[in-house]
This record gives structure tokens, C-alpha cells and sequence, in this order.
């Protein structure tokens, strides 16, 4: 057969190997083209699979394929075969003539000689070999033809085809291969892409998606098949979608190589943890979108934060979650329209009261009913705080000013101070005094809650159960109390604090049988100032326990000095105000104070006030303890209360003093005339003895003293001052 034939034959076998058709065939065609045109008896292509050779095409006579096909050997007999073969034009051959010491390699041959002279049987001792070798240089198999045993070698024109037809079979062998590879790649790819319990969608630059796998597909809500094509941003919440837009941009352009964020569903109601990557996939640069789901972990946070700001009693924000809002509130860009931020800071009034009677878990009873009120009375934007043991804050977004904000506070008012049944049955009415703040340009969450306490200070001083409006004069009352504690406090400290004291006489005999002891404070610019003036700033937070010892030991230590008239020794009498007398020290610093200075119990008059024994109530069993070990106890200001009665009933006072209102209107009024009169009996019934304040003057002295009242006090019998030295 002529060259043109083999040619033709030749581009045939490139053809297919470029149009990849299946290795096999190519491989049939080449080893049959080199038997049918170069004259070989026959040929055979080995493929190198793994560390063996696998003979897999084979052309020539039936014996030849009998004997050699499926038959496979070791990679490395074929290297060795080769390296001990002879080069022949760039080709290696076994020489039959050589030597002997090829046998053992060469042993697994089939030699199919059938007879001995025949010189075109196939002997493995005349075997030409063309290696086929990959770009890469590495041995994809041998392309074996057989040559006649009489030593004829292929002319340099057969040597050059067979090289060509070698060269095919190794493309043909390179690129199934490549082939093989790319489709286990892409395999590989698909099946991790589509079975990935991660979501994954693969997007063209445009961030327009163009396939998705399922677990994508169940996130975004949507059937699989409608997605290809959409915007991977119309697949996310609203409020995400500009952030991702510009997120795909960028990773498009190449600005970044990797995006990670959180995005929602549409719905807004689950959570994704998106990466987003630039990818040169097969198909060219797409996008990559890796996304999981953590909605669960969201929740788990959500539920952390909530009930990091959430008050545990009463389930409404708790002091953080208010500040937090308040802060997003007041850092709003400012929009026409837009009502300011309101703030109404509640104080439930007497709570430590109910809290002290009833007990914890009827005052926590009472919170829970305060808040459901609150809650109730509040409109979409408005929340509700609990701020502190018995106070609470509303912040209201949509109050439409002062006004506004008045209105919710009355509700919640109405809403809160109706009488409810607390456990064990009791009936309670709550109350609630209120202060309003609204907000100004700049005001701050500090300064707006600081005014709103401002004016709930001024609420409560104006009697409770009632709101103020915070105005910036109130402002400058409240810097006004800052500066009067600091004052105290160092009065305290630099001993400018002193005791008047007033008689207290005995109507009987006239004579002065104690007096009682009065503050007052030696102003360094403004001179003596009476209790009025501070007694309110007094009496709160830190220096109020200071200030009430210092009285109860000084006035001893001057007791302790004063000498006996007529043989009796006159008492001195203490004031005890509510917030002290609520003081669980409070007795025993007393006694201390008696032994130290040596002052008989029954010396010392403890005047405490009905309102005190209100807010103190446990306080009844240690006044009676005090009472039981001499020392007496003063009801003050009877009558001016409203326990009244109550109070005499319950409190182990021994000695009553009534109220100047009583004696001012005593000869003008018949019904306080009425009252003192039945007072005078009561308390000669339950063994009390009874003292008349504010005696101005001696017609005054003089109608008690009709009426039977057996101690006095007032200015007619002597003012309060210094004592003589
Ligand atoms: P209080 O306990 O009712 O004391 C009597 C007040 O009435 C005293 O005023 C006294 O000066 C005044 N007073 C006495 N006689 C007359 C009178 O005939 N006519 C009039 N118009 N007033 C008379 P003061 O000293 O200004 O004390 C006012 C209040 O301050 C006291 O009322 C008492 O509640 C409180 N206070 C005074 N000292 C202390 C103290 O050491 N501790 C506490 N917790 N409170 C005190
Ligand atoms: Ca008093
Ligand atoms: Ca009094």
C-alpha cells in the first residue's frame, strides 16, 4: 500500500483524536492503519494504567491477538525492556541477534512462530517499540510492531509514519485522558454543589444567578427552577439588598477576592452567613455564593440580648434595653414632622411600705400589675422600662409633645392606680407620681432621664400620686440640690452642724422637766438656718444615717452635763425621721450611745413621726424593745397624719404630742376644741400622757391646761436656742 494511503490514513486518526472520539476506537484505528499500511505483520498498543501496561488495541492475525489481548505486565519489566533495547532512528527495537540476557524480560511474550523459518511470526526478540509519550514527557504506553526475524529493518520513511501514528495514539491518550479528568472534575463539582447541606449558587458577573443548588433554593423560598437568571439581590430582604448589590460589584470587579456577610430572607425571618468568591470556573469567571444557614444562632443571640436587656419581674426593657433605645432614638437624624422623644419616669409611691407589710412577693405582685398597666397605655413606639426597684420609665416616640406626652402619662396613671387583690387577699391602691421630660434639640438620654427625675423629684415634694413637667428653671433647682448636698456634706465634716434645744414644761407644776433638741446649721455666709431650709437634703441618701447619730450622741453627751433641778434631771427628746427610723441599726446605735454617755434610758425621748412609723412599720417591734428598756417614745405631730388612731394604737409610744394645728385653732375652733377634748380622754384611757405644741400664748397655755393636757411646748414657755454655757 502506498504512502498517499497511510497519509490518509494518518489524518483520519488525527481527525478523530481531535474530535475525541472514544479512545478505544482511535486506538483500533491507529493499530490497524500501521498494520494495513507500513507493512508490519503486526501492531500492538500497550496503555500504561497505574504502575501496569495494559495491551489494548491490537492489529495483525488472529494468533497474534488470541495470544496477547486483555494481557497486561508490570510497568516496570516495560521500562526496563525499553531501556535495554536499541535506538533505531528514534525508535527502539530488540535486536533478536543480540545476547541472550534479554530472555527473562522477555519471557512473557508469546512467541507465535508456528514454524521456525517462518519469518513473519511474531517473536518478541524482533520487536520495534515506539514509546508514546505525553506533553509532560511522562510514558502513556508503547506502540509495539513486530519485524521480520531475517534482520530487514523499515526504511527511514516507515520509521518516520510509524512515529506519526505514535504520536496520534499519545494524543489520543493525552487528551481522554485530560477529558477524564475534567469530567471527574466537573463530577466532582456537581455532585458537591448539589448535595452541599451549604447553600450554593453559582452567579454570572452580573450577579445574576445561573444555578443553584437545592439547599440555595430552600433558603431563598423559591423553587429551584425559577431562579436561574434573578438578581441574587431581589433573593434578600429588603434592607439588604443595596449592600449586597454593591457587595457583588465589588467582588465582580475584582476590588475584593472574598466577600462575607449576613444577609435575611425576604421574610426577614431567617438568617444567612454569606461568602462570596470570584471564581474561574468552566464556564469562565462567575461568582460563588456559599451561604448557611444561622438563623438558629440568630435566634439564640436574640434571645441572649433580649434577656440581657429585658427586666425578669416584669418582662418589660430593663435599665440597659432603655438606654440602648433611648440612644437610638436621640441619635435619629432629626425629620420634619417627627414628634420629639418623650420620657415619663414613674415612682411607685409608699412601695417600700407594701414591700415591709405585705412582703416581697406582694410587692413584686404589685410591680408586675404597675408594668401590665404601663404596657397597656402604651402605642406602637412607645416603650416601658423598668428602671429600679419601684421605678419605671415610658419613652414615647409619637407623643406629639408636652401635651402628648401628659395625656399617656394620665392613662397609664388611671390604668396603674386602681385597687387590685394581692395575694392573701389584700387590697391595694397603688400610686404613682410622675415626672415629664421632652426632648429638645440635643438632649441627651442622660440629661433627658436626669429632667425627667428632676420633675419627679418635684412631683413627689408636691405630695405624690401626681406628675410634673420638667422645665429648664427646675434645671437650676436641681443644681441648686446638688450644690446644698455638697454644702452638707461638708457642714458634716467641718462641724457646722448644731442643737437648739426647747423647753418642755410640765403645765402642772410649770416647771421644765426636758428639752427637746432641734437642728440646725451654723451656714458659714448665710448664719443659722433652720431645718426647713435643708432638712429635706438632708435626710436622703448618705448622709442622713450620719447626721442622725451625730444628733442622738450629741444631744446625750449634753444631757449627760445636765444637772438636776428639784432633785428630777431633765430629759432631752430626739427627732427621728421616717427614712432613719427605717433603719435596721437604728436601736442599737442608740443604746451605744446611752451607755457611752452614761445617760439613763428613761432620759431620752425618741419623737418619731406617724409617717415614719408608716414607712417603717417593722421598725414598731424595736421602738417597743427600746421602749421596754426605759427609753420613751414620742408620737410627734399627732393629728396632722392620717393614721391617726391607727397610730395610737400600734405605736408603743407613751407620750403624745400634739400637733400645732390643734392648739393654734383651739379657742376659735369647736370641732379642734371637740377633738382635743376627746384626744385629753383617750389617751388618759390608754395611759398615755399627752403634750400640746406651739403654745404661743398664755391663753393658749391656759386652755390646754383647762382641757386637761399635761405637758406643753411652745414659744410662750420658751424658744428653742443654745444652751447657756
Ligand atoms: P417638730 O419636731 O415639730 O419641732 C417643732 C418645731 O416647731 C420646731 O421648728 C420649733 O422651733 C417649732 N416651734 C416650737 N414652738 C413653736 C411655737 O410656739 N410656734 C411655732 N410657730 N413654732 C414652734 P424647727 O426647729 O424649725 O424644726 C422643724 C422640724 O424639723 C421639726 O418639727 C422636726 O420635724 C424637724 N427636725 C428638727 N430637728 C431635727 C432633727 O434633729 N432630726 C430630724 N429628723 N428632724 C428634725
Ligand atoms: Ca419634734
Ligand atoms: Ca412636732
Amino acid at each position: 500500500m502506498g504512502e498517499l494511503h497511510a497519509l490518509q490514513l494518518l489524518s483520519d486518526v488525527s481527525l478523530r483524536v481531535a474530535s475525541s472520539v472514544d479512545l478505544e476506537s482511535t486506538l483500533d484505528a491507529v493499530a490497524s492503519a500501521v498494520v494495513e499500511t507500513l507493512g508490519f505483520d503486526a501492531a500492538v498498543l500497550n496503555l500504561v494504567r497505574g504502575d501496569v501496561v495494559d495491551v489494548v488495541s491490537l492489529a495483525g492475525p488472529g494468533d497474534i491477538k488470541k495470544a496477547l489481548h486483555g494481557s497486561s505486565q508490570s510497568l516496570q519489566v516495560w521500562l526496563e525492556l525499553l531501556d535495554r533495547s536499541t535506538e533505531l532512528s528514534g525508535l527502539r527495537f530488540i535486536d533478536g541477534r543480540s545476547g541472550d540476557d534479554l530472555e527473562g524480560l522477555l519471557s512473557w511474550i508469546p512467541d507465535i512462530a508456528v514454524r521456525d523459518d517462518d519469518l513473519d511470526a511474531w517473536h518478541p526478540r524482533d520487536a520495534l517499540f515506539a514509546p508514546l509519550t505525553a506533553s509532560s514527557g511522562e510514558l502513556l504506553g508503547v506502540l509495539s510492531v513486530d519485524m521480520p526475524r531475517d534482520g530487514r529493518r523499515p526504511d527511514a520513511g516507515r520509521i518516520a509514519l510509524l512515529e506519526r501514528f505514535a504520536l496520534m495514539a499519545a494524543l489520543a491518550i493525552d487528551r481522554a485522558r485530560l477529558h477524564k479528568q475534567s469530567a471527574d472534575t466537573a463530577e466532582l463539582f456537581r455532585r458537591t454543589f448539589d448535595d452541599a447541606p451549604l447553600g450554593m449558587a453559582l452567579l454570572h458577573l452580573s450577579g445574576h444567578i445561573q444555578r443553584t443548588n437545592t439547599t440555595y433554593a430552600q433558603m431563598t423560598g423559591r423553587p429551584d427552577e425559577t431562579l436561574a437568571g434573578v438578581a441574587c439581590w431581589d433573593l434578600v430582604h429588603g434592607d439588604d439588598r443595596d449592600l449586597v448589590e454593591q457587595t457583588v460589584r465589588a467582588v465582580a470587579e475584582g476590588h475584593v477576592p472574598v466577600a462575607q456577610g449576613e444577609v435575611r430572607d425576604p421574610s426577614g425571618e431567617r438568617w444567612g452567613r454569606a461568602t462570596l468568591s470570584y471564581i474561574d470556573g468552566p464556564e469562565g469567571p462567575q461568582l460563588l455564593v456559599q451561604m448557611l444557614d444561622v438563623t438558629d444562632e440568630h435566634r439564640a443571640t436574640e434571645v441572649l440580648r433580649a434577656r440581657a436587656t429585658t427586666d425578669v419581674l416584669t418582662g418589660l426593657q430593663n435599665r440597659a434595653g432603655l438606654s440602648r433605645h433611648l440612644d437610638g432614638l436621640l441619635a435619629r437624624p432629626a425629620a420634619a414632622g417627627q414628634s420629639p422623644v418623650a420620657v415619663v419616669f414613674c415612682d411607685l409611691d409608699l412601695f417600700k411600705l407594701v414591700n415591709d407589710t405585705h412582703g416581697h412577693a406582694v410587692g413584686d405582685e404589685l410591680l408586675v400589675h404597675v408594668a401590665c398597666g404601663i404596657r397597656q397605655e402604651l402605642r406602637g413606639g412607645d416603650i416601658a422600662a423598668r428602671f429600679g426597684g419601684d421605678e419605671f420609665v415610658l419613652v414615647l416616640d409619637s407623643c406629639e409633645g408636652p401635651t402628648g406626652a401628659i395625656a399617656v402619662a394620665e392613662r397609664v396613671r388611671a390604668a396603674v392606680c386602681r385597687a387590685v387583690r394581692v395575694a392573701g387577699g389584700t387590697m391595694i391602691t397603688p400610686s404613682l407620681s410622675m415626672g415629664i421630660a421632652v426632648a429638645d434639640d440635643g438632649s441627651t438620654a442622660e440629661q433627658l432621664l436626669a429632667d425627667a427625675d428632676t420633675a419627679l423629684y418635684r412631683a413627689k415634694e408636691a405630695g405624690r400620686g401626681r406628675w410634673e413637667l420638667f422645665q429648664a428653671t427646675m434645671r437650676d433647682e436641681a443644681l441648686s440640690r446638688l450644690r446644698l448636698r455638697e454644702a452638707l456634706r461638708q457642714a458634716l465634716s467641718l462641724d457646722q452642724l448644731r442643737l437648739h434645744y426647747q423647753p418642755i414644761v410640765d403645765l402642772t407644776s410649770a416647771r421644765t422637766i426636758g428639752f427637746e433638741a432641734l437642728l440646725r446649721w451654723e451656714h458659714p455666709e448665710q448664719g443659722l438656718l433652720l431645718p426647713a431650709a435643708f432638712l429635706d437634703e438632708l435626710m436622703q441618701g448618705e448622709l442622713a444615717a450620719a447626721t442622725t447619730d451625730w444628733v442622738v450622741s450629741h444631744a446625750l453627751t449634753e444631757a449627760a452635763r445636765w444637772p438636776a433641778s428639784d432633785g428630777v434631771r431633765p430629759f432631752v427628746s430626739v427627732n427621728v425621721g421616717p427614712e432613719q427610723l427605717a433603719r435596721a441599726d437604728l436601736p442599737a446605735q442608740i443604746r451605744s450611745a446611752l451607755r457611752r454617755t452614761g445617760v439613763e434610758p428613761d432620759r431620752l425621748w425618741v419623737e418619731v413621726t406617724e409617717e415614719a412609723l408608716l414607712s417603717a412599720p417593722t421598725q414598731i417591734a424595736a421602738l417597743a424593745s427600746l421602749r421596754a428598756e426605759g427609753v420613751h417614745i414620742a408620737l410627734d405631730d399627732f393629728g396632722s397624719g392620717y393614721a391617726g388612731l391607727l397610730a395610737l394604737r400600734d405605736v408603743p409610744a407613751d407620750i403624745i404630742k400634739l400637733d400645732r394645728a390643734f392648739t393654734r385653732t383651739l379657742r376659735t375652733d369647736p370641732t379642734s376644741y371637740a377633738i382635743v377634748q376627746a384626744v385629753v380622754a383617750l389617751c388618759s384611757r390608754l395611759d398615755k400622757t399627752l403634750l400640746a405644741e406651739g403654745l404661743e400664748d398664755a391663753e393658749d397655755v391656759a386652755a390646754v391646761g383647762e382641757l386637761g393636757v399635761r405637758l406643753g411646748q411652745g414659744f410662750h414657755l420658751g424658744r428653742p436656742g443654745p444652751l447657756m454655757p
